[in-house]
């Protein structure tokens, strides 16, 4: 099965130039989802990971379904503010202003071995961050996987030079 043919593109959404994948449609079709998230298990499972992490929002239905599958536990990785109870945050750079995100301490244990999983990783900018707050509280992030990759964004680079291996399921290099 081509995953690509469940991803739908919608140019210049949310702004003129960018072209938008969109999950909906993998999501709505329930053996593309199946074979997705088969598929995404297989290639993260060699890195034994005790936790997967989900970037807020799409990152939660990629990594809950999957830490299912795998016997893991899940954590939400969230926009600063949105976590009740003590929280760690980690404020980092856009292109323009900044951003931060934030866990829930008690979520992660010191040693624990994290996989952090997005729908889409563009520039890594949001992976980067959260290998960042993970490395606050002493786990180590083994892994970062998304459905899709903008591959000519170079964020791959970026984390493999981390030492964080890059999973994902389809490429766009454009
Ligand atoms: P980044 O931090 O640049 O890797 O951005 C990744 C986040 O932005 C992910 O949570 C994606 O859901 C979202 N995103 C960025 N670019 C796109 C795109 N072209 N299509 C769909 N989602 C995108």
């Amino acid at each position: 099965m081509d995953l690509k043919d469940h991803i739908r593109c919608i140019p210049d959404f949310p702004k003129a130039g960018i072209n938008f994948y969109d999950i909906s449609t993998l999501l709505a079709h329930p053996d593309a989802w199946q074979v997705a998230m088969g598929r995404l298990a297989k290639q993260v499972a060699p890195h034994a990971p005790d936790v997967l992490a989900g970037i807020e929002s799409r990152g939660f239905l990629v990594a809950a379904p999957l830490a299912l599958k795998l016997g893991c536990g899940f954590t939400m990785v969230r926009k600063a503010g949105k976590l009740p109870g003590p929280t760690v945050r980690h404020d980092y750079e856009l292109e323009y202003g900044h951003d931060a995100v934030e866990i829930q301490t008690d979520m992660v244990e010191a040693g624990q071995r994290v996989l952090v999983l997005d729908d889409l990783i563009a520039t890594g900018g949001t992976m980067g961050a959260t290998v960042d707050l993970f490395g606050k509280v002493g786990a180590e992030v083994v892994g970062a996987a998304g459905i899709v990759e903008l591959s000519f964004l170079g964020a791959r680079k970026h984390m493999e030079a981390r030492g964080v291996a890059v999973h994902s399921l389809v490429a766009y290099d454009s």
